[in-house]
């Protein structure tokens, strides 16, 4: 058995993973580097091109986050006989998600924002989309590729993190053993305010393929979900009670309906008052929409709940109405997440900062070139530094509060290694995570469970397993 990190291996980058399992070809997550444009952000798919030994039968998607699914219309483009498997809820995402990437790509060109050719185009992706078969939960389905020796079986885990997100376990014979492989994609152990914690298979595992976002990040393990919650209720309330206004950017996907569940939590337990109105925009409400259509079929904490039943209102288009719109004390709850020039949130950001009234709560993770954590940077350096939110308004006085919370969809790095040690895996890949994360996690593997071999392997780099 042979694998590749056809993804970036010393950042989170784009996620992809290719196995040769006795003849069978498999790609694990076909993701786009987000900090990349056009074809420098896609897998080194050019590996499998190159070598006649490789070749791709089936590409597992986990879910449909773009870092693990946006070069999904790339890879059927150059492995024309490849079939796209995914759970029932990714696929909803995908149709919605696909096109919008593609809108974006060729916007982008036409603006003049990038210099790269879009890698695919909207009217292709209905022609994709036959090759995409859904599966559900624990539910075993056939991976076997043409030229195998042995059958490949696959099934999905429910991974938490976000709607329709599966961690994907492989089974097959070698040697006159079973073998059984489990990759865990994003994880979230936890439960968020919508999406239940991952259900893991039991062990015996051979290889693990782990995630290690968090593995440099101890913060994240020193506070608690409830903490979080109740300093974000507090930010919140205190802004509304001086007739400000509250901008939470978020992610459209995962963070964005699970914020709108959290405010729908705080008006319920009377923290902020039950008439402030809250308002939503663009990709985020066609997802709300997916969330609540599966929340019978996918897993919940609970099933009744609908995103939609929140009231909320469609942000006004118009300049004047959106203006009109901040003036009274009110939630806006927009992407994008780190509030990159041009996005809904860094537009209504460039209206409110410069108010002492107002404030702007980021609830995850914002890249240090982004313009979010360029504010929270310059209101940390105290009221009325300068930030620049967007180069064509230029520096501007921040007034107003700015905090972060942690909210995110993914494991901390204790709870990583509670799945190594329920999983107790005989060899463990570390993938996604950043060199000193994977480092701590390999350290800390060594150290506590010297049987476990593990690796951590570079870009391109041929893995005998
Ligand atoms: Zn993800
Ligand atoms: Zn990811």
């Amino acid at each position: 058995m042979i694998y590749i990190a056809l993804g970036a291996s010393d950042e989170i980058g784009g996620s992809c993973h290719y196995l040769n399992i006795h003849g069978t070809g498999l790609l694990l997550d076909s993701g786009i580097d987000p900090e990349e444009e056009g074809l420098a952000g896609i897998p080194r798919l050019d590996i499998i091109d190159e070598n006649s030994d490789y070749w791709v039968d089936h590409a597992i998607i986990t879910h449909a986050h773009h870092d693990h699914i946006g070069a999904m219309p790339v890879v059927l483009q150059k492995f024309p006989h490849a079939i796209a498997h995914m759970s029932g809820a990714t696929e909803q995402l995908a149709e919605i998600l696909l096109p919008a990437s593609a809108r974006l790509q060729l916007r982008k060109q036409r603006e003049g924002t990038s210099t790269s050719n879009p890698l695919f185009y909207e009217e292709e992706l209905d022609a994709y989309s036959y090759l995409y078969r859904s599966h559900d939960l624990n539910i075993p389905f056939d991976v076997t590729g043409v030229r195998a020796s042995v059958p490949v079986r696959a099934s999905f885990y429910d991974a938490g993190h976000i709607l329709g997100s599966v961690g994907i376990l492989l089974e097959f014979e070698s040697g006159g053993e079973e073998k059984r492989y489990f990759y865990t994609g994003d994880t979230g152990m936890r439960a968020q305010t919508i999406i239940p914690g991952a259900e893991y298979p039991d062990s015996p595992i051979d290889v693990l393929f782990l995630e290690s976002t968090l593995g440099a990040d101890p913060e994240s393990e020193k506070t608690s979900r409830r903490t979080e919650e109740n300093g974000l209720a507090e930010a919140v309330a205190e802004v509304l009670k001086r007739g400000g206004t509250v901008l939470l950017p978020v992610f459209a996907l995962g963070r964005g309906q699970e914020i709108i569940a959290l405010v729908d939590r705080y008006k319920k337990r009377g923290l902020i008052p039950e008439e402030t109105p809250v308002y939503t925009a663009g990709l985020m409400r066609a997802i709300s929409d997916v969330y609540d259509k599966t929340r019978f079929s996918t897993p919940r904490l609970n099933p009744d709940f609908e995103v939609y039943g929140v009231s909320q209102s469609r942000l006004p288009r118009s300049h004047t109405a959106t203006l009109l719109a901040l003036t009274e004390p009110s939630i806006h709850i927009v992407g994008s997440g780190m509030m990159f020039e041009r996005t809904i949130s860094n537009r209504l950001a460039q209206q409110l900062v410069e108010s002492d009234k107002n404030g702007i709560f980021m609830v995850g993770y914002t890249r240090p070139d982004s313009p979010g954590h360029r504010l929270l940077e310059a209101r940390r350096a105290g009221k009325g530094t300068k930030a620049v939110l967007d180069e064509n308004k230029g520096p501007q006085s921040i007034q107003c509060d700015v905090d972060r919370f942690r909210f995110s969809g993914h494991s901390h790095r204790r709870d990583l290694m509670e799945v190594v040690k329920r999983l107790n895996p005989g060899r463990i890949v570390l993938v996604h995570g950043e060199t000193e994360a994977r480092a701590w996690m390999k350290n800390n593997i060594e150290y506590f469970y010297p049987e476990i071999d593990v690796i951590s392997p570079q870009t391109g780099e041929v893995v005998e397993l």
